[in-house]
């Protein structure tokens, strides 16, 4: 499988607001302050902390750093957050830890947040469905665009409503379970039947 570099898919992010050019010239007596863009994009240092608990193999690194998705961290994420059951990686759309990193956040916590499920193969999905009624068919499992996760200590209807305010994706709530979906694609929230 040929793995686009992450740094292709996503040259750039620019989650600040870039000043104007100032087309003053540079002879001007007083020139103001720079503004503050530099400290901003430095300051913005985002982790990954995941942990799998169907292998038990943990991620705990910088994806995120000078403004710019770090390839190497998104690999890596790739191996701990590939189908457990066929062993087949995908690459994981990076705004997946952006909602994990804001809902690290929401919630002040520190620890890892536990991965029930990754990335699954269209087999394995399709495997899953015959077991369960909850199991989507266009699941974005499939597309690496969903994790459902937890957090020890932390209330499963705290992550949920965290989650949902983040407004990023898609939200499933599945107490029964004992996790909660999200997923980067379109805004939807639904609930595990009683
Ligand atoms: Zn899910």
């Amino acid at each position: 499988m040929v793995v686009p570099l992450a740094s292709a898919l996503y040259p750039r992010v620019h989650d600040v607001d870039l000043p104007l050019p100032d087309l003053r010239p540079l002879t001007m007596p007083s020139l103001p302050p720079a503004p503050p863009i530099v400290k901003k994009l430095v300051d913005d240092v985002r982790r990954a902390f995941v942990h799998n608990l169907h292998t038990g193999e943990t991620l705990d690194a910088v994806y995120f750093e000078n403004g710019v998705y770090v390839p190497d961290a998104l690999r890596a994420a790739m191996k701990v957050l590939r189908d457990w059951r066929s062993g087949q990686e995908h690459f994981m759309d990076p705004r997946l830890f952006d909602l994990l990193h804001k809902l690290r956040l929401k919630m002040d916590v520190r620890g890892a947040f536990q991965i029930i499920s990754g990335y699954r193969s269209a087999a394995t999905n399709a495997l899953m469905r015959k077991h369960s009624k909850e199991v989507a068919e266009h699941s974005q499992h499939i597309l690496g665009k969903a994790l459902d996760i937890s957090m020890p200590g932390v209330e499963l209807a705290h992550l949920h409503r965290a989650a949902l305010s983040l407004r990023a994706g898609g939200v499933g709530f599945y107490p029964n379970s004992g996790f909660v979906h999200v997923d980067v694609g379109p805004v939807r929230q639904w609930a595990e039947a009683a």
